[in-house]
């Protein structure tokens, strides 16, 4: 198949216009190793690109969680900016002809995954995507579209890593103790630990993100 390497730059700029960090773009026949229920095709026929969008998570208001008083529902408020950013390139394809379907998180992709399968950058030791310019410090949304568009070159390893474990020795659950992220770990530290900045708003331990020097400025 043919792939619009002039629609490619055009989305890129578009994306840097309305205040995109991040972009990504990968092919479908990489999404095989995930199950059905997160792979383009549940999601809309005759996918030909998925398309990962990434916002900069520079203050840490974006990176809270609001939850309304009396509620189990909770928002998080770079997730809003992120879907608001969906639906403006979504309209940007659609005036070029391609149909485009935005993900939700659940059951959604394995968005940091799919980044590396777009060649955003790899998995890091901190389980999470690093990114050249802002690190781990991203917080990321997909869609997919119908439209034909030049994807990136999958990464596999992570060359910042090599000679690092800053992040392993920081986690204050040690989480990676066992040589891999442990999940539970992670999340009862978290759940025992939240950091309350109102009644209704707070923050996820962030200290594998904070520790990693990658995309850090002077
Ligand atoms: S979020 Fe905190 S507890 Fe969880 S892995 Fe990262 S540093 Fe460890
Ligand atoms: S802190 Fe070091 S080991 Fe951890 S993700 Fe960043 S570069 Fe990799």
């Amino acid at each position: 198949m043919e792939r619009d390497i002039d629609l490619t730059q055009k989305i890129r700029k578009y994306c840097k216009k309305i205040g995109v960090d991040v972009v990504g773009f990968a092919d479908p026949k990489h999404f095989d190793r995930f199950p059905k229920t997160n792979r383009p095709e549940s999601y809309l026929k005759d996918s030909q690109t998925v398309i990962i969008l990434g916002k900069h998570l520079y203050d840490i208001m974006l990176d809270a969680y609001y939850q309304p008083p009396k509620s189990r529902k909770y928002f998080h408020f770079a997730d809003s900016i992120l879907e608001t950013l969906c639906y403006k390139v979504k309209d940007f394809l659609n005036e070029k002809g391609y149909s485009s379907k935005i993900i939700s998180y659940n059951p959604g992709f394995y968005l940091k995954d799919i980044s590396a399968l777009a060649g955003i950058g790899p998995i890091g030791k901190n389980n999470l995507l690093i990114t050249e310019r802002f690190g781990s410090q991203v917080r990321l949304r997909a869609l997919t579209t119908t439209a034909p568009l030049e994807c990136g070159i999958p990464i596999t390893n992570s060359k910042y890593c090599e000679n690092c474990s800053l992040c392993i020795k920081a986690c204050p659950a040690q989480a990676f103790s066992e040589g891999r992220y442990n999940k539970e770990k992670c999340l009862n530290y978290n759940f025992s630990n939240l950091k309350k900045l109102s009644e209704s708003i707070s923050i996820w331990c962030n200290v594998c993100i904070e520790s990693c020097p990658v995309g850090k400025r002077d």
